[in-house]
């Protein structure tokens, strides 16, 4: 995973927000969260019980938002 890191004209350095989905396996209710295991979704297998997706599941999008984190700020 790569880590992007926002430089501020100030010179400061900041970690940006990020987004993750989730599939809600409907013969486990196995939360996939993933990426690697989102991107076989919904051609492939449910990676916890080994069912195939059947297109039922619910999907969903988080943001995940960080608070402005100074990883290095000061001079
Ligand atoms: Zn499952």
């Amino acid at each position: 995973m790569n880590d992007n890191i926002l430089i501020m004209p100030n010179g400061s350095k900041w970690k940006p927000s990020t987004s993750s989905d989730t599939v809600h396996c409907v013969n486990c209710e196995n939360a996939v969260d993933t990426p690697a295991e989102v991107a076989s979704y919904p051609n492939g297998n449910c990676p916890d019980c080994g069912n195939s997706w059947t297109g039922a599941e619910r999907r969903s999008t988080s943001i995940i938002v960080t608070a402005p984190e100074a990883i290095t700020g000061e001079t």
